[in-house]
């Protein structure tokens, strides 16, 4: 396997790998290991070692749980919805009969929260939260740049999805089939909803 150091003096180099990461997730760049260099950025390393993972389903799946946790580990108040009594900030304000926020009309809600881990609901934070926290937003992610353009229209849009239907839709290789995929399980969210109104 080849070796290709990545050297990262200043914010220059910095914005040329960047750049470059179309071409170093191509083909091209199959059988070469990355190696980084003089790096004090901490979003540099999880990107470099994706770049190392040569299976593309393995390194979808990195990118998503990376990102994931990155949004995790930025949270500074846990309670960022402001939830009481199983009201957040919005719900409270309209003193709306509704509880559970966001989630209120999705499969995986619990009165502990969220069962599974989906990356566009941890991105969306409506106004009443932006105007109280500042909070990690898509672009913050650069990880996220290493995804192809369907991959990212679906991370930014597959709300109301567990885990493992996300990453299979992350996995198809058309935005047509994955977007077959998502419309069914709205509709059968919509469908238990009803049924247990
Ligand atoms: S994002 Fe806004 S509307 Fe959704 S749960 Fe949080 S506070 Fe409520
Ligand atoms: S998948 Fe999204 S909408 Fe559903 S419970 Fe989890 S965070 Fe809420």
């Amino acid at each position: 396997m080849r070796i290709k150091i990545v050297l990262i003096n200043d914010d220059n180099d910095y914005h040329k790998f960047l750049n470059k990461l179309k071409i170093y997730k191509s083909i091209f760049y199959y059988n070469t290991k990355f190696i980084i260099e003089n790096n004090s950025d901490s979003n540099i390393e999880p990107i470099v070692t994706a770049l190392n993972i040569k299976n593309r389903k393995k390194r979808i799946a990195y990118i998503y749980n990376k990102a994931c946790n990155m949004i995790n580990e930025n949270i500074k108040e846990p309670n960022i919805c402001g939830f009481k009594n199983g009201k957040c900030h919005v719900q409270r304000k309209q003193k709306s009969g509704k509880c559970n926020g966001c989630c209120r009309k999705c499969l995986y809600q619990s009165t502990a929260g969220c069962t599974t881990k989906n990356l566009a609901c941890k991105l969306f934070n409506c106004s009443e939260v932006t105007s109280r926290y500042s909070v990690t937003k898509y672009e913050d992610i650069e990880i996220l740049k290493l995804l192809s353009i369907k991959n990212r229209l679906i991370v930014k849009s597959d709300y109301f999805s567990k885990e493992e239907d996300v990453l299979k839709d992350l996995y198809c290789y058309t935005l047509t089939y994955s977007t077959i995929r998502i419309v069914y399980r709205l509709f059968r969210n919509y469908i238990f909803l009803l049924k247990n109104k």
